[in-house]
């Protein structure tokens, strides 16, 4: 019925190869990791911001209460997803009528068809269970607040589109990990570790080519003022081997504004949202693509490639450490016994949870050092601080948001934070600003500066600059329409 563990007796001279070989996988692994570490260790770093600005030195007032009530909700959304994953966790791998079910497809199955039934099932039930939170999130929420542009028809387009690559993804995973184990149950986990390694790597690679399209239709960025301004930064950069700087349909479904870079080598891009390119002056366009530039300098995408590769490795050996207890235990057959899928499933979805700060954390640390890269490319924090002040109004973001949800999942500093670094910019490097003022979005930090002890050249520009109007909040909450 099942593949249950063999054990061929080898000739001896065989079973030294096999050694050898295993001994090979695992040397390779760890060198894996090592470089994991490495890409951790090595990431360029920002100077450290321990003492931001208050969100009022470049936020309204009129703009920080509705953002409130436009995020708080989304809070309760994040909460609600944790508790779901974690109830899926518990329903699947521990509940009886979750072990029956894997136990019941266990014995209809090949083992390695089983696991990938129970995994890609585990995906696909997750994302049911979340679609009511998407949803009302996604299409309610961002409806009523304006940010959604799309029908309810391109919504589920989207949905359906979006995320069968993950069931895919999770049941091929399922298979291909049983199917190792049963044929080489003592080599399986670094083999696995390896062959994972490798996917990490060509997803990477191929992610403009075959996931991006799923959600964006781009075009290159035409010819004109912007253009011409993001090829001045990518030349400042001597990062030429940028060639494809495209825009992304991204209008179609919503008004955020963003801006994003992806693959390697030969497919790496940048992409910029259309509502980002049409709302934003070539200067502020300018400033997220020096972000985005310094993302490529920094090698980013490889790092995270190496860091995850290096991690999911971590994690298969954890599991093969747990199923071989599990079988000592009597709990399971033996290692590779598919009724053990449902135990892994769960295991995947709580480990997914458990390193959702973890992985924020150190996403924070790159975006940081991109901001700061960004900063000493364009030599230009006014039109640095302007876009992050008017993406953050566009896409109803919370400049200071609560620390609990900053630090759970918060992916790039605090907008306080980067515009603070915009402000630490200017002290250390005086203000080499071509768009003529000193943080030229910033209201507050011009007095600092005028006030201050600082260079008296910048004390001059402080208050050579002309008064900011105040910025305009772009959105009023339903209520208030
Ligand atoms: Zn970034």
């Amino acid at each position: 019925m099942t593949q249950a563990g063999p054990r061929p007796s080898l000739r001896p001279a065989a079973a030294d190869r096999w050694r050898a070989v295993r001994g090979l996988g695992h040397l390779l692994v760890l060198a894996l990791v090592v470089a994991g570490v490495a890409a951790v260790l090595t990431q360029p770093s920002a100077p450290p911001i321990d003492e931001p600005l208050p969100a009022t030195t470049w936020f309204p007032e009129s703009h920080l209460e509705p953002v409130e009530d436009y995020q708080e909700p989304r809070d309760l959304v994040l909460v609600a997803g944790v508790v779901v994953r974690l109830g899926l966790a518990a329903a699947v791998a521990l509940s009886r009528p979750g072990r029956e079910l894997v136990a019941r497809l266990a014995e209809r199955l090949a083992p390695w068809a089983a696991a990938g039934v129970v995994l890609a099932g585990a995906a696909l039930a997750l994302d049911l269970l979340l679609l009511p939170l998407s949803f009302w999130s996604g299409y309610v929420h961002d409806g009523a607040w304006g940010l959604r542009t799309q029908g309810l028809a391109g919504w589920v387009r989207d949905w359906l589109v979006t995320h069968p690559p993950t069931w895919l993804g999770a049941g091929l995973a399922g298979a291909v990990g049983w199917a190792l184990a049963g044929r080489f149950p003592r080599g399986w986990p670094p083999l696995l570790a390896l062959l994972g390694a490798v996917t990490v790597g060509v997803l990477a690679l191929a992610y403009p080519l075959v996931l991006q399209p799923l959600e964006h239709r781009t075009a290159p960025l035409e010819d004109g003022p912007t253009r011409d301004a993001v090829d001045a930064v990518v030349a400042a950069a001597g990062a030429e081997e940028i060639e494809a700087v495209l825009v992304a349909d991204a209008s179609r479904r919503t008004t955020r504004q963003n801006a994003f870079v992806s693959g390697l080598g030969a497919t790496r891009q940048i992409v910029l949202y259309d509502t980002l390119v049409a709302a934003r002056p070539p200067e502020e366009i300018a400033a997220v693509v020096a972000h985005e530039v310094a993302h490529h300098q920094h090698r980013d995408i490889a790092r995270g490639a190496i860091t995850a590769a290096a991690a999911i490795a971590v994690g298969i050996y954890a599991l093969a450490g747990i199923l071989v207890w599990r079988t000592r235990r009597g709990a399971q057959r033996h290692p590779a016994d598919p009724r053990a899928a449902g135990v892994v499933a769960g295991l995947v979805l709580v480990a997914l949870v458990v390193s959702t700060p973890v992985e924020a954390g150190l996403s924070r640390r790159m975006e940081a050092a991109a901001d700061w890269g960004a900063l000493h490319l364009t030599e230009d924090p006014g039109g640095y601080e302007r876009v992050k002040v008017e993406m953050a109004l566009a896409n109803l973001g919370r400049p200071d948001p609560p620390a609990w949800r900053h630090l759970w999942s918060g992916t790039h500093p605090t907008r306080v934070e980067r515009l603070t670094m915009a402000e630490v910019w200017c002290e250390r490097y005086g203000a080499a600003d071509p768009s003529g003022a000193v943080s030229g979005a910033a209201r507050a930090p011009q007095v600092r500066l005028a006030e201050g002890s600082q260079s008296p050249q910048a004390a001059e520009q402080a208050v050579l600059a002309p008064p900011q109007p105040p910025v305009r909040v772009h959105r009023t909450p339903p209520a208030l329409r």
